[in-house]
């Protein structure tokens, strides 16, 4: 992916794109993929960077979604299982199979799970990731000897999904523009254009890098822009009304000591009636999630108080190794695009996942809701739009066996996998500059020939692009991230050509957002 030569397409002032996408998470890069393996024209603009927004604050799990099983929600988990085994089928590098516990205190959750995991694996039918099973006590504690052994009755063992969600949006993008799309970063769409009839035109966006701004015609305008939506939207009609409802999760990350295994924790009902996960990732211990109103659509959405302090005392109420703040390494939140409810009801957990796409009088698209495991058919179902809404035919959408961009069935060992079949060639920068084979730090495995590859092929213009989703340090370890952030604002200034004040800055504000993801240990 190359910027400059992007912003340089997106300046051809006579082309008419077919669709234009606000917004690059995983929504908007759905839709972008999407179009362009329809053969679509499509440009792309995403106003910080790819997935800064929920698209990587997510629980990191590819699911039907055992809690909408139970709330009866059988389309939406259908459609999900679906697009889970697509996935795991079409991006094999970036995704795998995570199996998860939900421990069993009494016969009657006995039946429940094990009756309700069954329907789950017939719901995936012939993409089924394996059946679930009950296990005894024995052979629970085995697999998390952390576990609160008292009453204990045993576990319902079922599999899902696990991905890295930043690295998937970098994936989706790098494969959209394999395809033909156009895609930017620091691009904020500022402005929207309409003819005579009140029809869109077009739109205007600025250049961040350069403080630019630009126009560009387009026959569709798709507005994915998760908790933003509501901005465009009054875009467009300044009097529009609300759609979204922002809902913040917070994760917090722990040693993986705190589950002892490779199984993932699933509490199906906690205190107020969510789920909470604990799941190893990246050798760590993710923690999550809540479910928390919240007023202010914003790109750094802070953890409160008591979402960190719920968090803990519900996984200590079935560890036998208490989780406390002094254990928290690293703490995030996300704020979900749910569709508002009624006037009325504030019940976030009740709010249907599934997505929704509204098409305005002007001809505006905009598609909300729904969840990263189904960000294809969310792409899917939006592209359909175009003949209604241009009145031209278009191919079907061929997404369902298009291979993400890395895809192999060799999957590289360690932290390479995700990289698929560039991990070779990252590996090959540090053959031929052995200064690159540097550990970024001591404490992760990453290169700083990933840093390079970042800068020169994934679009990272910021030591927070690399050190936040291009690698996971922020979210994994934000000391260890602080503590490399002037090797690698060094690395990128030399691959980027910037100065000293260029590195300084950068500094400044990696220090600045990071601290964020730090608790206080006490
Ligand atoms: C706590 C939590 C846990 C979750 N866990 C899971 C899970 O395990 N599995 C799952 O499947 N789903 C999960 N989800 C849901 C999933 O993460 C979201 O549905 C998905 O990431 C939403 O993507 P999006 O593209 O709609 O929004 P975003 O990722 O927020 O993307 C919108 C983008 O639009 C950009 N933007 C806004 N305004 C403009 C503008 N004017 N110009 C240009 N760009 C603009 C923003 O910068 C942002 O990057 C979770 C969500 C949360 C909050």
């Amino acid at each position: 992916m190359n910027r400059e030569k992007n912003l340089q397409q997106v300046q051809t002032k006579t082309k008419v794109w077919d669709i234009v996408v606000i917004g690059g998470g995983a929504s908007g890069l759905g839709v972008a993929l999407d179009a362009a393996s329809r053969g679509l024209t499509v440009a792309l603009f995403e106003k910080a960077d790819f997935a800064k927004g929920t698209s990587s604050r997510s629980t990191k799990l590819i699911h039907g979604g055992v809690r909408y099983l139970a709330q009866g929600q059988l389309s939406l988990v259908f459609e999900a299982l679906k697009e889970r085994g697509l996935l795991l089928q079409n991006a094999p590098h970036l995704t795998h199979n995570q199996s998860f516990l939900i421990p069993i205190y009494t016969w009657w959750e006995r039946i429940q799970y094990s009756i309700g995991l069954k329907l789950y694996d017939w719901m995936a039918g012939k993409m089924s990731l394996g059946a679930s099973i009950f296990i005894s006590k024995e052979e629970t504690l085995r697999r998390i000897p952390t576990l609160q052994p008292a009453q204990l009755q045993g576990a319902v063992v079922y599999q899902d999904g696990q991905f890295d969600d930043a690295r998937l949006a970098i994936h989706l993008a790098q494969t959209a523009d394999e395809l033909g799309a156009c895609l930017l970063n620091y691009a904020k769409v500022t402005g929207l254009s309409k003819d005579s009839n009140g029809k869109l035109t077009g739109l205007t966006f600025r250049d961040e890098i350069r403080k630019e701004t630009h126009h560009i015609q387009a026959k569709m305008i798709v507005n994915a822009t998760g908790v933003f939506a509501d901005k465009i939207l009054q875009l467009d009609n300044p009097s529009a009304a609300k759609t979204i409802q922002p809902s913040q999760g917070i994760h917090l990350i722990l040693s993986q000591e705190f589950l002892g295994g490779k199984d993932a924790l699933m509490i199906p009902k906690t205190k107020d009636g969510r789920v909470l996960f604990g799941v190893p990732w990246h050798d760590k211990l993710l923690l999550g999630t809540t479910d928390t109103i919240r007023e202010k659509a914003k790109l750094e959405p802070e953890a409160l108080q008591k979402e960190i302090d719920f968090v803990l005392e519900t996984a200590a109420g079935y560890l036998t190794k208490k989780p406390s703040r002094a254990d928290v390494i690293a703490v995030f939140a996300g704020l979900r695009p749910l569709a508002r409810p009624k006037e009325g009801s504030t019940k976030t957990k009740e709010i249907s996942r599934s997505h929704k796409i509204i098409r305005s009088p002007s001809g505006l698209v905009s598609l909300t809701g729904g969840k990263w495991t189904t960000y294809r058919k969310m792409g899917e179902d939006t592209v359909d739009f175009f003949t209604r809404i241009t009145g031209n035919a278009i191919p079907a959408s061929a997404t369902s066996k298009q291979h993400l961009h890395g895809y192999t069935e060799t999957i590289p060992a360690g932290h390479w996998a995700v990289y698929g079949t560039d991990a070779q060639k990252i590996q090959a920068l540090a053959v031929q500059d052995p200064a690159l084979a540097e550990l970024i730090h001591p404490r992760f495995p990453n290169i700083l020939a990933e840093v390079v590859w970042a800068c020169e092929q994934e679009m990272a213009l910021t030591v927070e692009d690399v050190l936040s989703r291009r690698i996971r340090f922020l979210i994994l370890d934000p000391e260890v991230a602080l503590a490399s952030a002037e090797k690698v604002a060094r690395t990128m200034a030399g691959v980027l050509h910037k100065k000293e004040d260029w590195v300084d800055a950068e500094l400044l504000n990696f220090k600045k957002i990071a601290t964020k993801y730090l608790i206080p240990k006490h």
